[in-house]
């Protein structure tokens, strides 16, 4: 009937009106069906769901992929207003997601990648490596596909109103579907999240650090540091080896600069590893006359690895000894440890469970 295909890179959830509008005259189908087509594809529709488009189009459009993220499964934290979601890819792979609601919104975690090939020594989603990409429109399904299982008791407004690229996955090592993906979720006529609302998590790839403050809307940028030097941080996260901190953190004031928004550096506190008093002392020298905080997470023990985490009590006095140096930190909040709250851990047990592919 028509010959789109996975090969071709046309997806139906991350395609913009001009691409709809390409799409639907190759099907010999009129354009002004492609706003209609956008707003189903912003409420998470599938071809079949789309009342307002005629039966042989939406028969032509089932041929397309669509890129989507299927809820397959939902935990509800009993402690905090926390749910956890699996998701599956058309091609079966795995990834999760959590939704965290506060009183000013909703912030849902997404993944970027299924597995991830960075290798940090204290993280879940890495242990059996990258499986693959997930495309721009898989990222944006998540969010939709969320939407569309807790939708928002006023329907003129979004149930997801904050991302938080921290799911599985390095962004950064799928940087043309995450630039593509940060593009589409912003779009005023798509999803419309501000990108002050969003904030996306990287390991640290330099150059590609650089080329977000160029080419991306201007979201909050998290770099995951948890280290005080070279040393330490040589023995958490391979990747140090490669960018150095002495280029990364002047990547992230660079970002600053450019951006004029404050740069968040994530430090997981490990026992005897990056928390003494004397590691406060380096981290904050080190962050000296850049415009950022620090987000301080007691290690979320992951059983597969032998690193320990310090008592939230601990945090604190870590959180201290830096105020004390002028740096801004906070403890982050301990949400869902009932339900694997750490990245990977869902997805992991899942495989285990029911002998997946990741
Ligand atoms: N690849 C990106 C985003 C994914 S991880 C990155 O590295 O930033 C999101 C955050 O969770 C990162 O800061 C990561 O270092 C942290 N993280 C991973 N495993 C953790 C654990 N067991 N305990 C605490 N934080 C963890």
């Amino acid at each position: 009937m028509n010959n789109f295909s996975a090969e071709s890179n046309i997806e139906l959830a991350s395609s913009t009106v001009l691409e709809l509008k390409t799409i639907l005259s190759d099907l010999n189908e009129p354009e002004f069906r492609a706003k209609q087509i956008m707003e189903w594809l912003a409420r998470g529709a599938r071809p079949d769901e789309m009342l307002n488009i005629p039966k042989t189009l939406r028969e032509k459009l089932k041929a397309i992929p669509y890129g989507n993220a299927d809820i397959i499964d939902v935990r509800h934290s009993k402690r905090d207003d926390t749910s956890k979601m699996l998701y599956e890819l058309a091609d079966g792979n795995i990834v999760e997601g959590v939704l965290m609601r506060y009183a000013y919104g909703n912030t849902l975690c997404i993944s970027t990648q299924a597995g991830c090939r960075m290798g940090c020594a204290f993280c879940a989603s890495t242990l059996n490596g990258r499986v693959r990409n997930l495309t721009a429109g898989e990222m944006l399904s998540e969010i939709t596909a969320v939407e569309k299982y807790f939708p928002c008791s006023d329907s003129k407004k979004r149930t997801v109103t904050n991302i938080v690229m921290m799911g599985c996955g390095e962004p950064l090592d799928n940087y043309d579907n995450t630039l593509r993906f940060l593009q589409r979720v912003t779009a005023a006529d798509f999803l419309g999240i501000s990108p002050r609302n969003i904030s996306l998590s990287t390991c640290g790839l330099v150059p590609l650090i650089y080329r977000l403050a160029e080419e991306a809307p201007h979201v909050t940028l998290c770099i995951s540091l948890h280290a005080p030097n070279d040393d330490i941080r040589d023995k958490l996260m391979p990747v140090n080896h490669t960018y150095r901190m002495n280029e990364l953190i002047p990547a992230a004031k660079h970002y600053a600069d450019v951006t004029g928004r404050r740069v968040i550096f994530e430090y997981a506190l490990v026992d005897e590893v990056n928390s003494s008093q004397e590691c406060a002392r380096e981290l904050a020298s080190r962050l000296r006359g850049i415009n950022c905080h620090v987000n301080l997470i007691p290690l979320n023990s992951v059983e597969e690895r032998n690193l320990k985490g310090v008592t939230r009590k601990y945090a604190y006095q870590f959180q201290g000894w830096l105020e004390k140096l002028h740096i801004s930190a906070t403890v982050r909040r301990e949400l869902g440890t009932d339900i694997d709250g750490a990245c990977g851990q869902l997805r992991n047990k899942y495989s285990g469970d029911h002998g997946g592919n990741c």
